[in-house]
């Protein structure tokens, strides 16, 4: 173990998530509070002042977080003004970054960490962690890089597999910067049209009725109200609730920081609900609000169209998961010049000029954990060898339940405090991905350019979804699909005519669950014979059959159809049930405790967990998982930073 220790040296300070005297107080009060009996106006004067001392406690203990200096460097130093270089379309320079297989010799001596999984979650962790100076190797399983940000090809056409819009890209939010300082700027985003979504609703023997979903502030709410004229109070209403809420997501966060002895106390007072209206309004679900604004059952499945985004129904997801999407996607959404696959592509260099590197085709089967109960390094399984590489901090970024049931020994994850939540949660739902080449331009076709479609065979959806889900595999084959997610990705990237002329893409994605399939789980890839083609095609197939409804003209140019079932994601994606996004959104899983426990720092040294299952699923909620795991890694408070290059980067273009 010669690198054990190299990280961990640090003394604790106040940013830490120490027991000190601000704690200490606070529990005394606390205690002293429940504990002695005072009646009449003693008891209200003596809640008060608990109260009070409660309140600047968490003040002092927030300033002293958010203000604290660490011995780590600063990853975002001067803001990125590296120009932008000319794509590399030559696709083995392209495989020669993203497809390192991993082999003993690649290792780098000397690591500072080991990051488990390439997704956005994973790289972004280590890209901020090399820009910090540390040594990293990122380990991913499948044999290219990216996780859902990879892309394939096949017969000369190239898809996306998890990656088709993202919101607060297309122009300079903090996300953006964030993004920047970890690509060095290098990609670029090319904005969706102002109308980026389309809702749907296709019901047998009923006309087709489409409702744009158009970026802008107030624009897609004032649209609504011109369809909805007798619903505008309620229109208002829902979204002066979504802004309501809105303010409460992002202090949500705290939980994750402070001590959770301290969220404990917050949340058992109430006193939290003062910090953020975020998890009163979880305890509502989506569909329980939005039913209490409106009786007009299609303007109640509009509030809730992108459900899909995180998978979870309306009636089992919290309130505010919906208005996180509506906030997110406010100003409209961009897709990355190039496709998915410039994500990682841009970010190994960053993690490689550190000294890191990112090898695929390298499962990691165990994390080793040493006999003073700390995480010291991973166990990597390569055709039949298996490898032991040792690093003074291991962050996971492959998923909750891939760590906890299979890479830690059982007697040590049984005995975390977050087994008994993972036991109470779920996996999200699997899903389906349609993927389709047509054999001509876009603009040959009668399709939507730069937009994606939300297609629903009827109202009230979460009904429809729930019932579907709930058939058996032979039911569901004889139904239309009662939601699918159509958008067409060559469309949106105008680099897509460089590589691939005189072609485009659809791509169809639905929610399908696990155990439809699951009786193939243990065949191999590819090799799980007719049976499984033939159900996988016809699904694939009915979805295609759906598409050409609404869009005829791609009937005539169908080339290429591949079908990626929950038993593909499980494959290519390392999702343990075929889910598309982590643990389940649920109400459950975004209440005050569970979303405070489900945090980067675990209670086992030296382990960290990155990605979806910080935050939230998306792109944007993977990303700014890496960003607390990378802070609780590094004992430094990066948000700080970022907001810092952020405001330095505005100021130097307006100096401009
Ligand atoms: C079909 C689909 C469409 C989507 N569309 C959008 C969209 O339009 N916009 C958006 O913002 N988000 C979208 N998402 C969601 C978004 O892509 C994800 O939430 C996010 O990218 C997850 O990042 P992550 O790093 O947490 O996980 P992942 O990207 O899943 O990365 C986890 C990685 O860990 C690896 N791994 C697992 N086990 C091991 C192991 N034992 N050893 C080594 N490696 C391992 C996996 O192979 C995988 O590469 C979509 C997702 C899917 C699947």
């Amino acid at each position: 173990m010669e690198n054990e220790g190299k990280l961990i040296l640090r003394k604790k300070r106040y940013n830490k998530f120490s027991f000190d005297w601000v704690s200490l107080l606070l529990l005394s009060c606390y205690v002293i509070g429940v504990n002695i009996p005072i009646t009449g106006k003693m008891a209200v004067l003596s809640l008060l002042i608990l109260g009070l001392i409660a309140g600047l406690g968490v003040v002092v203990k927030a300033v002293l977080y958010f203000t604290a200096k660490s011995t780590s460097d600063n990853p975002f130093k001067e803001p990125v003004t590296t120009p932008v270089k000319p794509k590399v379309i030559d696709q083995k320079k392209r495989d020669a970054v993203l497809k390192q297989g991993f082999s003993e010799n690649k290792v780098p001596a000397n690591l500072d960490a080991i990051v488990v999984g390439s997704g956005i979650g994973g790289l972004s962790a280590a890209a901020i962690m090399a820009k910090a100076g540390k040594r990293v190797l990122v380990l991913e399983q499948h044999d290219q890089a990216g996780g859902c940000c990879h892309t394939f090809i096949d017969k000369n056409y190239e898809f996306d597999v998890g990656i088709h819009y993202i919101g607060e890209m297309q122009y300079q939010s903090v996300t953006k910067t964030y993004f920047d300082q970890i690509t060095d700027g290098q990609v670029e985003w090319e904005p969706l049209d102002e109308t980026y979504d389309e809702i749907v609703f296709s019901e047998p023997d009923k006309p087709l009725r489409k409702y744009p979903v158009r970026s802008g502030i107030g624009n897609w709410p004032s649209d609504l109200k011109k369809r909805f004229p007798s619903e505008e109070a309620n229109i208002d209403k829902f979204f002066a609730l979504v802004e309501e809420v809105r303010e409460g997501n992002t202090k949500s966060i705290l939980v994750k920081v402070l001590p959770l002895w301290l969220v404990w106390f917050l949340n058992t007072t109430g006193l939290l609900n003062y910090l953020t209206t975020f998890y009163k309004w979880n305890a509502k679900s989506c569909k329980e609000v939005v039913y209490g604004i409106t009786e007009n059952q299609e303007l109640r499945d509009i509030f809730c169209y992108c459900f899909g985004d995180f998978g979870t129904p309306p009636s089992k997801a919290g309130f505010p998961m919906q208005t996180l999407l509506h906030t997110h996607f406010q100003k409209g959404a961009g897709y990355p010049i190039g496709g998915a696959s410039e994500i990682a592509f841009q970010i190994i260099p960053v993690i490689e000029a550190a000294g890191g590197k990112v090898l695929v085709r390298a499962e990691v089967t165990k994390i080793a954990i040493d006999n003073k109960g700390k995480a010291c390094g991973v166990q990597v399984k390569k055709g039949k060898e298996l490898y032991n590489i040792q690093a003074p901090m291991v962050i996971s970024a492959a998923g909750l339940y891939n760590t906890y049931e299979r890479m830690l020994p059982l007697d040590i994850a049984s005995s975390s405090r977050i087994w008994p939540i993972l036991r109470d949660l779920e996996h999200g739902p699997g899903a389906m991905s349609v993927f389709v080449g047509l054999d001509c331009p876009a603009e040959e076709l009668d399709i939507y350019h730069k937009k994606n479609v939300w297609l629903f065979s009827g109202n009230d959806f979460d009904k429809l979804t729930l019932n579907y889900l709930n058939l058996t595999r032979e039911e569901a084959l004889d139904v239309d699909i009662p939601l699918l997610f159509i958008s067409f990705p060559s469309t949106k990237d105008p680099e897509w005519n460089k590589k691939y002329k005189g072609k485009t893409t659809m791509a169809i994605v639905t929610l399908m669950p696990y155990h439809w399939l699951e009786q193939w789980k243990d065949d191999r890839v590819m090799k799980r014979g007719d049976e499984y083609e033939g159900i996988k095609k016809t699904f694939g197939h009915k979805a295609v059959e759906q598409a050409c409804r609404l869009f005829p003209s791609i009937r005539d140019h169908v080339d290429y159809v591949n079908v990626g079932t929950p038993l593909s994601n499980q494959h290519y994606l390392g999702a343990p049930r075929g889910e598309i996004y982590g643990l389940d959104h649920t109400k459950e899983r975004f209440s005050a405790w569970v979303n405070a426990v489900l945090r980067p720092k675990t209670d086992i040294p030296g382990l960290f967990i990155s990605g979806q299952d910080i935050c939230s699923c998306g792109f944007s909620g993977a990303l700014w998982g890496g960003l607390l795991c990378a802070s609780a890694a590094l004992e430094r408070n990066v948000f700080n930073d970022l907001v810092a290059v952020h405001k330095k980067g505005k100021a130097v273009k307006k100096s401009n």
